[in-house]
């Protein structure tokens, strides 16, 4: 059994995708060829933002929005401390201070309360608080109608960090169109994941789409020889946008379908342990289906699955502000016990859209077996 298989999802799509990796191969367009713009216009279709920009990864996308807002030292950057590390990696490149924020128990996402404590730690230390990256983590948007209120009513901007939950939706509004930018990540075993490396960047502010786009290629001016300001190589593969155009069609039925088994999951496993909790008026895209068990038990569970060949994982394992190269950086309160919690009880299950029921049912049962083994 795999924890995220990507073979059938191959299988099922045939030989299009092969195909149309083919016909990069054979124009010689490798960089910036007509699939980048085509794979753009459906994005913003797909999502509802104005602007889509794809480029090379997620964390790319991060930085490059930051490098747009114009993110330098003496700025502080609210993050979550429960998340992947390019949410705080990237601030930390422009000289920046992120300060860790706590999450809510139930949804793993940012806690609006701790964000205001942490707007006071800023101050307090002399920072000028400039944003906010919510992270949609595990498939699920944040609380965005509180942090957007926080947030207007301190001048900050917000960054969404939707590498996990691209595709789900706020009270009718997707991700992409969430935030003054919003940045996802297409690494394969993202809900939306390409054959390699890549993400994008989403925005409806006109104003933003020359820098990007110059950011996006070292800065380049009109004359491309003339660089106007500093900027990367964050440019995505033409093949990673035809094998994205692919996957693009068949997205809304496997969100469809990593719904249908998270409901099976939480039927069969909400009488044994925490199962996730979708708010009113959110969806998810799965990207994780992670349950919590508590009482010292979680890494039991996991051995089990283990023995009975069914993988799992721990995300994660050590929020940011434990990470060896975050632990001098603040956090927003005296400590962040929510975040510190959940390191110890969250176990993610295998999720991805051509999981059968016999092989689900099978996870559920040694779950329920290895909690009632004590
Ligand atoms: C995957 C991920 C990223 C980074 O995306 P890459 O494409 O791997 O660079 C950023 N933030 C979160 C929350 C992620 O899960």
């Amino acid at each position: 059994m795999q924890f995220i298989d990507l073979q059938s999802q191959r299988a099922r799509l045939g030989t299009a995708l092969e195909d149309a990796i083919l016909r990069v191969v054979r124009s010689g367009q490798y960089i910036l060829g007509p699939e980048v713009a085509t794979l753009e216009r459906q994005l913003e279709a797909f999502c509802g933002a104005r602007h889509a920009l794809t480029v090379a990864n997620g964390t790319d996308a991060l930085a490059l929005a930051l490098m747009a807002f114009g993110v330098k030292a003496g700025d502080a950057v609210l993050v979550p401390s429960f998340t992947f590390a390019a949410t705080g990696e990237v601030v930390v490149w422009f000289g920046a201070t992120p300060i860790f924020v706590d999450c809510l128990p139930d949804t793993f996402n940012i806690d609006p309360a701790s964000i205001e404590a942490g707007i006071a730690t800023a101050k307090r230390l002399g920072l000028r608080p400039i944003g906010v990256i919510p992270v949609d983590l595990f498939g699920l948007p944040a609380d965005y109608d509180a942090i957007e209120a926080i947030c207007a009513a301190n001048a900050m901007w917000i960054l969404a960090d939707t590498a996990q939950g691209f595709g789900a939706t706020y009270k009718g509004r997707r991700t992409g169109s969430i935030g003054r930018v919003a940045a996802t990540s297409f690494f394969p075993a993202k809900p939306l994941g390409c054959y390699g490396d890549g993400g994008a960047i989403f925005f409806e502010d006109d104003a933003l789409l020359e820098p990007l786009l110059s950011l996006r290629v070292h800065g380049q001016g009109v004359d491309r020889y003339d660089n106007v300001r500093i900027g990367m190589n964050g440019r995505m593969d033409t093949i990673q946008a035809a094998v994205l155009i692919e996957k693009l069609k068949i997205f809304p039925d496997e969100i469809a379908a990593r719904n249908r088994i998270a409901e099976r999951y939480s039927a069969a496993l909400e009488k044994h342990v925490i199962v996730p909790r979708i708010p009113t008026g959110l969806t998810s895209v799965w990207a994780q289906y992670t349950i919590r068990v508590p009482d010292g038990r979680r890494d039991a569970v996991a051995a089990k699955l283990k023995e009975a060949g069914i993988p799992s994982a721990i995300y994660y394992v050590k929020p940011m502000h434990r990470q060896t190269a975050y632990s001098e950086y603040p956090v927003a309160a005296n400590g962040l016990p929510v975040s510190d919690v959940l390191a110890g009880e969250v176990l993610s299950l295998p999720m991805h859209p051509y999981l059968s029921e016999a092989d689900q049912d099978r996870i559920a049962s040694t779950v329920r077996a290895a909690l009632e083994a004590r």
